[in-house]
């Protein structure tokens, strides 16, 4: 190595932000509600890092990642650090609200549209790079927090995601946005030179786009983009990470290049042999993330211990890390009092897999004497949860063995279709919602009140009643032909069912950003899941009882449950996906036998799993449709089976969509203007479909003429008796007022468009 370092011995990738109890999320919201200004959400910010340094020094990190602090995403800090925020934004003179305008928006501009950050539940916003993008360098935020940092004390090492990943994940208005690495590697090789001035040692450089497949031609750029940033001595030593999979053939390339550290991720399926026989590893720093940075299982030790025994052969040294950022996962089980003690044993957030990491670089600096007693705990928790009965169900596990192949095929969807079209007698283009209403503030205050003990589960009962006899009544007023009871009693559409199903776990405190200040609270799905009792059945049915029209059971299919939900590790993930199903269907029998006549499935994370390899696609397809077909095969040819798509680029899934055999299936169709309509039919899709006719991400009221420009389009490449009508995704984030006139619009202009 020329590069002046010293190896570090444990580390991880990325820290979380939002901060222990949100405090950024509160101050960020202050500040855009004009409660509070930027010096006292950047006072906040401050604060929870000088915090997080602190812990992390006391934890005996001896090498911490800088930069990875965020006041919205990485990746649009990305886009700030290379002046390729969208020409829109740019007339905002203050820095701060430029930044939010282009995460979010504001009354004249658009936001940066966002999705998901590879296969994880956090969503990045996607970069625009247009040919009028001039690129150019600023690095004030990684400069400042550098000097912060170091002003602290701290072994700081700067993080910046990688040209490559940002522009694979940008979206170029022309062209291919990687045409452009040119313009940006000079640009990093400057900000390589103002950290090393600003006494950087290490800089980690995150490539998480090399897991996924690359072309011969850009496996070649990887190594050309590292030879050029890894020119000359002017700089710190570098760091590529690269997490979430397997880099498979992108490793060799970046190992030819004078980059001094490469970080893998040995928590995801990776040829560890492959790895240890690289010639090309040997002069390099192997940061090896054994502690799993997205999950929140504890490590087992031992062998993570046999793994970085096995990389010590082949690389020049091993760092000890978490596999990826740990702003997957929640800070710290700290808080968690609620969880029973056995699970709680088997668990590790944040702070604790820290912990883990310093005990594996000990134990593999130092020998396993040094760390007997972690060691021994370790032991014994895998031990209690191998035991531990939740975890193997027999009941569950005999009725699934015992489903024979034709347990999830129902009849031929025509057959199907004849029967419930006599049953339902429903008029052509029939009208109809995704099922959540408005989430009123008296839901909330009923929620928060049953949580403090203000009011008992009879009152609350009764308020959620008297909210679903009012979307009940409403829809009614509006003419909707099949009707939904409005979701109230819904806090999340996971959680609510996880919390009612054996084999999950609730936490009290373990948020997880999602997006922005958006955070989440994934239940903790720890062993064979089993339905106690019915547990839709009450709201629907009373729903049900107040009118004639069909009120439809709102179910969350299996994948949707798993993808929002940290999972077990110890059986393959299709195998949950199955006890999920079943639980399901058990739901949607007794429903059916409440006389519940239309019964809709949601699986709007269908694909989000998907994974980040083409070769591991169709697995996952095979096994994701399977267990839908298994939680909704088991009504009668009478019963309608629904189910809801969102959040996607339905591209990679159109296949797996044809082949869930719903009888009706509700799509986000708006912002692409019907096109999936084309792709189905291209699928040979022909069952019920309801492309949503008006996006609700937006509150803006459509008007009748827009809708039935929708419906025309729709009608275009679906005859009318299969087309649905319905808006895009489920009401609840929107106002009482948009939603009664935008669905009077939406009724009025399919009932003009009947044949
Ligand atoms: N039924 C859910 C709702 O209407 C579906 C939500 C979703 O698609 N994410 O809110
Ligand atoms: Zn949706």
């Amino acid at each position: 190595m020329t590069v002046s370092q010293t190896p570090f011995t444990a580390t991880v990738l990325g820290l979380p932000r939002v901060g222990p109890r949100r405090e950024l999320k509160r101050a960020t919201e202050s500040y855009w509600a004009g409660r509070i200004d930027a010096v006292a959400l950047h006072r906040v910010a401050a604060d929870l890092r000088e915090a997080q340094y602190a812990e992390l020094t006391a934890a005996g990190l001896d090498s911490i990642p800088v930069g990875t602090f965020s006041y919205y995403d990485q990746v649009l800090d990305t886009a700030v650090l290379l002046g390729a925020l969208p020409e829109r934004v740019a007339g905002i003179a203050d820095p701060l609200d430029r930044y939010f305008a282009a995460a979010r928006g504001n009354d004249s501009v658009e936001p940066l549209e966002m999705t998901k950050w590879f296969d994880t539940n956090y969503h990045y916003l996607v970069p625009e790079i247009g040919p009028d993008t001039v690129f150019s360098l600023h690095p004030e935020k990684l400069l400042d927090e550098l000097a912060e940092a170091r002003g602290f004390g701290v072994p700081a090492r700067p993080v910046v995601v990688g040209p490559i990943t940002f522009l694979k994940l940008a979206k170029a208005t022309e062209g291919a946005a990687l045409d452009r690495l040119g313009e940006l590697v000079p640009l990093y090789r400057e900000l390589l030179r103002k950290l090393a001035a600003a006494g950087a040692e290490w800089v980690q450089i995150d490539e998480p786009s090399l897991v996924t497949d690359l072309t011969d031609d850009e496996i070649a750029l990887v190594r050309s983009t590292y030879t050029e940033l890894t020119a000359g001595e002017d700089r710190p030593a570098v760091l590529v990470a690269t997490y979430f999979g397997d880099p498979g053939p992108a490793l060799a390339a970046l190992a030819g290049t004078d980059v001094e550290g490469i970080a893998l991720d040995f928590t995801a399926p990776i040829e560890l042999s492959a790895v240890a026989s690289l010639p090309a590893l040997a002069g390099k720093l192997l940061v090896a993330g054994v502690v799993d940075g997205r999950n929140v299982w504890r490590a087992n030790l031992d062998d993570a211990l046999t793994t970085l025994g096995t990389l010590l052969g082949s690389a020049g040294g091993v760092a000890v890390s978490s596999s990826c950022s740990l702003l997957h996962v929640p800070y710290s089980l700290e808080p968690e009092t609620g969880l029973d003690a056995r699970l709680r044993a088997w668990l590790a957030f944040g702070a604790e897999k820290v912990a883990e990491v310093r005990v594996l670089a000990t134990g593999l600096h130092q020998g396993t004497e040094a760390i007997a007693d972690e060691l021994a705990a370790a032991r014994a928790a895998a031990t209690s949860r191998t035991e531990d009965p939740r975890l193997a169900d027999a009941q569950v596990r005999a009725r699934l063995a015992a489903l024979g192949p034709d347990a999830a095929r129902r009849a031929p969807a025509d057959e199907r279709r004849a029967v419930q079209q006599a049953r339902l007698n429903l008029p052509p283009l029939p009208t109809t919602t995704i099922g959540s209403y408005p989430q009123t503030s008296a839901i909330r205050l009923a929620r928060a009140a049953l949580r403090k003990g203000e009011i008992d589960e009879a009152e609350y009962t009764a308020r959620m009643r008297s909210e679903i006899a009012d979307v009940v009544a409403l829809q009614e007023k509006l003419g909707l032909d099949v009707l939904v009871h409005g979701e109230p009693e819904r806090n999340d559409m996971v959680q609510y069912f996880a919390e009612q199903l054996d084999g999950f776990a609730a936490t009290e405190n373990g948020w997880v950003q999602s997006y922005g200040t958006r955070c989440v609270r994934p239940p903790i799905l720890f062993g064979d899941v089993a339905r106690r009792a019915p547990m839709t059945v009450d709201w629907i049915t009373y729903a049900q009882s107040l009118t004639d029209k069909p009120v439809k059971g709102m179910l969350t299919g299996p994948v949707t449950i798993l993808a929002w939900s940290f999972v077990r590790d110890d059986q393959p993930l299709g195998e949950s996906a199955r006890q999920v199903a079943l639980a399901i269907r058990d739901e949607t029998v007794d429903l059916q036998s409440a006389g519940i006549r239309i019964i809709q499935v949601d699986e709007p994370a269908l694909r989000e799993l998907l994974p980040l390899r083409a070769a591991d696609q169709p697995a996952y397809l095979d096994w994701s449709v399977e267990s839908f077909r298994l939680a909704t095969s088991g009504v009668s040819d009478a019963t309608q089976i629904h189910t809801h798509l969102c959040y996607s680029e339905f591209g990679e899934v159109i296949d797996a969509i044809a082949g869930l055999d719903a009888d009706v299936t509700s799509i986000e169709a708006a912002r692409s203007h019907m096109e999936v309509l084309d792709d189905l039919n291209a699928a040979g899709f022909d069952l019920g479909v309801g492309p949503g006719v008006y996006d609700i991400h937006s509150p803006r009221v459509p008007s009748v003429e827009e809708i039935t420009v929708s419906l025309r389009a729709a009608l275009k490449a679906v005859p009318a008796e299969r087309l649905w009508v319905n808006p895009d995704c489920g009401l609840k984030t929107r106002g009482q007022a948009e939603v009664e006139a935008s669905l009077a619009n939406l009724v009025e202009a399919a009932r003009a468009a009947r044949p």
